[in-house]
């Protein structure tokens, strides 16, 4: 079998971004939606793991690699300015909505997380790659997404 799609971004060297966001694939399309319409980028490279980048946080191996590879191809070959963390709602990596007591209590652990994991990248990463903390809320109208300050 032979399957060919059309390719217009094979002649480009950079992109703006770099995003680490959680394998599930309930939330895909809506988060390269929120990527590309609600951030504005069309451009970036994307690294998915299980819990996106919370294993961060262990301090173990996974945070050497991943800080090798957002220096030498995103940065180095791509020249990034900036690295989305993008953790989602009920997210596997934490046992899921029902591990946490309540709403607030989830929205609390992922903003806690999300400035740990950052704090401890950016002490690693280039001084001028920005980092953005966002993440994904489920809601009656499907997924809400929040950026934070
Ligand atoms: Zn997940």
């Amino acid at each position: 079998m032979k399957y060919t799609i059309p390719n217009d971004n094979l002649q480009k060297h950079e992109c703006p971004l770099a995003v680490i966001k959680c394998v599930d694939f309930r939330f895909r399309t809506s988060d390269q939606e929120f990527v590309e319409k609600g951030l504005g980028y069309t451009d970036f490279d994307l690294f998915s793991w299980p819990g996106a980048a919370k294993e961060v946080l262990k301090l173990n191996g996974f945070k050497t690699s991943l800080v090798e590879k957002i220096v030498t191809v995103s940065r180095g070959l791509h020249g990034v300015k900036k690295l989305l963390l993008l953790w989602h709602w009920d997210c596997g990596g934490y046992g899921g909505s029902h591990a946490f007591a309540s709403q607030q209590a989830e929205e609390q652990q992922y903003t806690k997380d999300l400035q740990a994991v950052r704090d401890i990248l950016a002490k690693e990463l280039p001084d001028d790659l920005e980092i953005v903390l966002a993440y994904s809320k489920i809601v009656p109208q499907g997924l809400e997404y929040l950026v934070l300050e």
